[in-house]
């Protein structure tokens, strides 16, 4: 089976065409490296340097390769980068979109698994998400993603283009290998920045705000490897073929750490102590966002395998020291 992975080369992207291959699919890889690494393309994937909004290159593409299913990946996704240019967003997300759907309306391919985010859920109004709650998005990054469920839920009714839209939580970890992990420039991830400066790459981290309506003020999220995400993607797919069924899903441990917790975590992984300060709230952060992922337990029959924080930590410090500038090591 040859599957179309958009945004292969970014953090999640990465990962899947890793676990993609490892389990015996051909891989057609295209990025623009906007925020993607050559680097973290699998060898055996081929890959297409271009942009979804140029038609021109994505119908190249399709009509280079018998593709039987896309998983679209490549989006931008900095929830504070999208308050400052939320129009960058609605460009680079929802049009990118529009385009892709395009292109696989014209070359008959009808499946796709799409990467949607917890951001749609906006401020939850209780602890505990499920895919039928109020989808509410307090950050222009999250409107996106739902606009694009909208658009997808359409496609399917018009031209029978069948969709799984996953909706993750906060992806953190890194292959277990050490190979591939998170790498963005600037990074603005919470795990990542606690890392560095564990490593003393950074003289101190901030945390955004300490008077959120928390046990201890600070923000809560449901932490979720990467590879665990990868499993999903791969398990989604196999049931849009088997059912021919679109469906959104949850993709979260179903457990909330804050960010005091993750700090006091990987100080105790890394064996490191480093200097923190409370800075005021970042804008458009949600004050906590935990999944119930029983939904994709079962029907996808998916269950995360690193369910704890200090399994994931442990693979994000193993990607980070080995990796201390990312990729530019390599
Ligand atoms: N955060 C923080 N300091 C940082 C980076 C992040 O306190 O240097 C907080 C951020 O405000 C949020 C949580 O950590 O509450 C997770 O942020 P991240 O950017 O990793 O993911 P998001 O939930 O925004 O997708």
């Amino acid at each position: 089976m040859n599957v179309l992975v958009c945004g292969g080369a970014g953090y999640i992207g990465s990962h899947t065409v890793y676990e993609l291959i490892e389990r015996g699919y051909n891989v057609v890889v295209v990025d623009n490296l906007a925020n993607g690494h050559k680097e973290a393309v699998h060898k055996n994937a081929k890959l297409y340097l271009g942009d979804l909004r140029d038609s021109e290159f994505t119908d190249r593409v399709f009509n280079e390769n018998d593709i039987d299913a896309v998983m679209d990946f490549a989006a931008f996704s900095i929830v504070e980068g999208s308050m400052a240019d939320p129009l960058k967003y609605y460009d680079n997300n929802i049009y990118s979109m529009l385009k892709l759907l395009e292109s696989m309306n014209k070359a008959g391919v009808k499946k796709i698994v799409f990467s949607s985010t917890a951001a749609v859920y906006g401020e939850p109004k209780k602890g505990i998400i499920s895919e039928t709650d109020k989808t509410e998005p307090t950050n222009p990054y999250g409107e996106t993603k739902l606009a694009i469920e909208k658009m997808l839920k359409w496609a399917d009714n018009a031209y029978g283009i069948k969709y799984v839209a996953l909706r993750y939580f906060n992806a953190a970890g890194a292959h277990i290998s050490g190979k591939i992990g998170e790498a963005h420039s600037p990074e603005t991830h919470l795990i990542p920045i606690v890392l560095q400066t564990a490593m003393g790459k950074r003289e101190k981290m901030f945390i955004f705000g300490d008077d959120y309506p928390t046990e201890d003020g600070t923000c809560i999220r449901d932490y979720i490897h990467v590879t665990d995400l990868a499993d999903a993607h791969i398990k989604a797919l196999k049931k849009l073929i088997e059912t021919e069924q679109s469906g959104i899903y949850n993709l979260g441990n179903g457990k909330g750490f804050s960010v005091k917790q993750i700090i006091e975590t990987a100080k105790k992984v890394t064996g490191k102590d480093f200097k923190v300060e409370i800075q005021p709230r970042r804008a458009g952060d949600p004050s906590a966002l935990i999944a119930s992922s029983k939904k994709a337990e079962k029907e996808l029959v998916w269950k995360p395998k690193f369910d704890s924080l200090e399994k994931i930590i442990e693979t994000a410090w193993l990607w980070h020291k080995n990796n201390p500038n990312g990729y530019n090591n390599i």
